[in-house]
């Protein structure tokens, strides 16, 4: 199968996956810069490690405990 390309990236249907948990950026099929987590949440990731990504925020806030909460 090598050699054959997919066809069906090149669709012109895009699904919304999701929006992002922390920006509300919606999250596009066809587009990537994003992750689910285990808990099914949304975020967008730039995979670099230079560039604080919104999951990175969303890590952050998770280790400070919230003890007014
Ligand atoms: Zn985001």
């Amino acid at each position: 199968m090598v050699g054959k390309k997919k066809t069906w990236n090149k669709s012109k249907t895009t699904i919304k996956c999701g929006e992002c948990h922390i920006c509300n950026k919606p999250l596009m099929s066809n587009e990537g810069g994003w992750i689910v987590n285990a808990e099914k949440k949304y975020f967008c990731e730039a995979h670099k490690k230079d560039i604080k990504s919104c999951f990175d925020k969303y890590l952050e806030k998770k280790i400070i405990p919230l003890t007014d909460w």
